[in-house]
């Protein structure tokens, strides 16, 4: 097929690096010389164990997870997560109850779900838009909270938690990292659980990856569906039942692309270059280009914007500008309708080049309409 391939600035799934994609069409009939395609293995075979085995020896070298930590590949998303974190760790204290940091649409859907396995207590008033964080002076922290969650990465809303929260009640803190993982150096010795998906960042749709440290492990709720028990899943390495085999191969394929980057360093630095050259954009457009978030909580992997003219989003120009890149074979940087506009979606499998193209599409376009 000579279809050329698109540049995909989608929010996930999104773009595999090309050199991962030619990996796997190598072994797609005869992995490692076994005369099989991955799907078709056992999970139980020795040659898929060690590809579970080397996808968590790569990622606990690539963040330097300690031992002290359970590294799992579980099923039903990230949003799976929304419910079996309450599930496992809303016992953790007699209050049964959890801190919510709700920053957009994502922390706003994990809050709702938790509802439904203990108390949840919303750090800070419902926002209007979620374009800021409130000064952590103002949040509303609970005593004896069995845990703290917030999301790293808003997807949607494009606004990025830089910095791990330090809270004063000393709570166990829980991070939905999914579109921000392995786009930055991460101290996991602060966090009591990390969690993302798949689909953006190191692979393709069907898992999440879970960070859990130990000493939580054992306390699930007796209402907890078996496979979203961290104890049980611990025991079995993952593996109460079938996993999502090929998904875990992709998985190991992608830390190993990871690392070969240079590691954690190596791609924090391209995610900042490639953030840097859509921000200037926006920022050198005189408003033509708008980015409403407070810059300090400013995305470097998911970044909305609007196409303005006298500061008034125009939505002729940005169906406009869908278009013009299309033609330029770039996709999927149609905003989520929650907010509307264009979203650019950075993760590690879009290069610099790339970024480059849309950046300088950016200019051109704004040459072009900008009255
Ligand atoms: N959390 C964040 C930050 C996300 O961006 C997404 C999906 O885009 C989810 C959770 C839900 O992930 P999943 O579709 O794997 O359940």
């Amino acid at each position: 097929d000579n279809t050329p391939r698109k540049i995909n600035f989608g929010p996930g799934p999104a773009q595999l690096p090309i050199e991962v994609l030619h990996n796997v069409q190598k072994e797609f009939f005869s992995f490692d010389n076994c005369g099989s395609n991955v799907m078709e293995l056992s999970h139980r075979s020795p040659a898929f164990s060690k590809i579970i085995d080397d996808a968590e020896k790569d990622i606990r070298e690539l963040l330097s997870i300690p031992d002290t930590y359970a590294v799992l590949f579980l099923q039903g998303g990230a949003t799976g997560q929304f419910s079996a974190i309450p599930m496992n760790l809303i016992n953790l204290k007699p209050s049964q109850t959890a801190d919510y940091l709700v920053t957009g649409y994502w922390s706003e859907k994990a809050a709702k779900e938790a509802e439904k396995y203990g108390k949840v207590n919303y750090v800070i008033p419902k926002q209007e838009k979620y374009h800021d964080v409130p000064e952590q002076t103002t949040w509303n922290l609970t005593d004896d909270a069995s845990y703290f969650y917030y999301c790293a990465n808003e997807t949607i809303h494009g606004v990025e938690i830089h910095d791990v929260p330090v809270l004063p009640n000393k709570a166990q803190i829980v991070c939905d990292m999914s579109s921000n993982f392995l786009t930055r150096q991460v101290d996991v010795t602060k966090f009591a659980i990390i969690f993302a998906s798949g689909q953006k960042n190191f692979g393709c749709s069907g898992i999440v990856l879970v960070i859990v440290r130990k000493d939580l492990i054992g306390n699930a709720m007796k209402s907890t569906p078996v496979n979203f028990d961290f104890k049980v899943q611990l025991s079995n390495n993952s593996m109460y039942n079938t996993p999502p085999t090929f998904s875990i191969y992709i998985s190991n394929k992608m830390f190993d692309w990871s690392k070969r980057q240079g590691g954690i360093k190596a791609l924090e630095k391209q995610s900042k270059i490639k953030s840097d050259l859509i921000y200037s954009a926006i920022d050198q457009s005189n408003r033509f280009y708008l980015s409403e978030i407070n810059p300090s909580y400013r995305s470097r992997v998911n970044i909305p914007f609007r196409i303005a003219i006298n500061g008034v989003p125009d939505e002729k120009l940005e169906k406009l500008f869908l278009e013009e890149a299309l033609r330029l074979n770039m996709i999927e940087l149609k905003g989520h309708r929650a907010v509307g506009g264009l979203r650019v979606s950075l993760y590690n499998g879009i290069t610099i080049e790339e970024t480059e193209k849309l950046a300088q599409l950016m200019r051109t376009f704004q040459t072009i309409h900008c009255v």
